[in-house]
């Protein structure tokens, strides 16, 4: 089902003088089917966000419609939404089969059902050689996978999964968050998915909504965030290294433009006193066939992504040279010039 929020608006009140402004005024639609992540740095409203959505915390003004039905009002129960949360929150005591099926038996599912959602669930998360332990002993990614099986025996409208991942090592989150892109795809349930880490975002999201303070930056498909970010904050936040952003005058760029934008790996290395800017290489990093050129231009730092085989070493001058193309241009107040 879809999920439609408007006006969005919740303040935490620490003390009578200290008003902490969560969302500031949120307006976002999940299509039905959709998996939407919700990106944005530490504090910026997602918990809120996902927990206002869930019916945990009271919004403010505005309202949330879950299929057409408004939910604002409603308690968590009442909303046919399964939350993930970040520490999973699994009961210590209880076996694997009986942490998932818990919800189920307080919602008076029958048994024979409440098998078959378990067994199914156990079988899509490959959970069936743990039913009878208990959390302590099972590891990370596979208590990640419990708390996943918990919402989906729920068969509800909507998933709302909170950094679900962030407890997992590197290499386990890249293969788990193909498995749950895959998994949503299959079941085809309305998921928002919150993640602070942008290659998550970027490598998950149908469409990725970016928080910062509380407030929507860009709505958007991977690809457009990437070619078109709405601002200078969405453009530096995704992108491994992030966009060089310097002040319009040192290098052009768009009529009106304060601050100017290129990519790392937009930017080619061209011999010395030729290309567009000039500069010397002050260190080079390299991960596997790429290598990050740190160069200085002009006392400013500039980040250049090449391949291995084309890096300069450590001290030597270089030319830079770009495409008009490949340049962005933000206005005074960071917003995006150029369309
Ligand atoms: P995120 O999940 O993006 O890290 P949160 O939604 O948890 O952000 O927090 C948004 C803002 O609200 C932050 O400034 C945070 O400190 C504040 N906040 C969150 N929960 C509470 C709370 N229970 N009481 C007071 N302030 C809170
Ligand atoms: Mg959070």
């Amino acid at each position: 089902m879809s999920i439609s929020i408007s006006g969005l608006k919740k303040d935490y009140v620490r003390s009578r003088r200290r008003v902490v402004p969560a969302l500031e005024g949120i307006d976002l639609e999940v299509k039905e089917g959709e998996l939407l992540v919700v990106v944005g740095p530490s504090g910026s409203g997602k918990t809120t966000l996902l927990r206002c959505i869930a019916g945990l915390e009271t919004p403010d003004e505005g309202t949330i419609e879950v299929g057409g039905r408004d939910v604002t009002k409603l308690l968590p129960g009442d909303r046919d939404v399964a939350m993930v949360f970040q520490e999973y929150a699994l009961y210590p005591h209880l076996t694997v089969e009986a942490n998932v099926s818990f919800g189920l038996k307080a919602r008076k599912v029958s048994s024979t059902e409440v098998r078959r959602r378990v067994d199914q669930a156990a079988e899509s998360l490959g959970l069936q050689d743990l039913l009878d332990r208990r959390p302590p002993e099972l590891s990370g990614g596979e208590r990640q996978r419990v708390a996943l099986a918990r919402a989906i025996v729920r068969e509800p409208s909507a998933y709302l999964l909170d950094e679900p991942l962030s407890n997992l090592d590197a290499e386990l989150r890249t293969k788990t968050r193909a498995e749950i892109r895959l998994l949503q795809k299959r079941l085809g349930t309305t998921t928002v998915y919150v993640t602070h880490d942008q290659v998550e975002a970027m490598t998950m999201g149908d469409r990725v909504v970016v928080l910062r303070g509380g407030q929507v930056q860009q709505i958007d498909t991977p690809a457009m965030l990437y070619d078109h970010p709405a601002n200078a904050f969405v453009a530096s936040f995704f992108g491994t290294p992030p966009m060089n952003l310097y002040p319009a005058q040192s290098g052009g760029g768009p009529s009106g433009a304060s601050t100017v934008g290129v990519r790392p790996e937009h930017l080619r290395l061209v011999p010395p006193a030729t290309g567009r800017l000039h500069g010397r290489t002050e260190t080079v990093e390299t991960i596997g066939s790429d290598a990050i050129v740190h160069l200085k231009v002009d006392g400013r730092a500039l980040l250049v992504k090449t391949s291995r085989a084309d890096a300069p070493i450590d001290g030597q001058e270089v030319g830079v040279d770009f495409s008009d193309t490949d340049m962005y241009g933000f206005d005074e107040n960071d917003n995006s010039l150029t369309p």
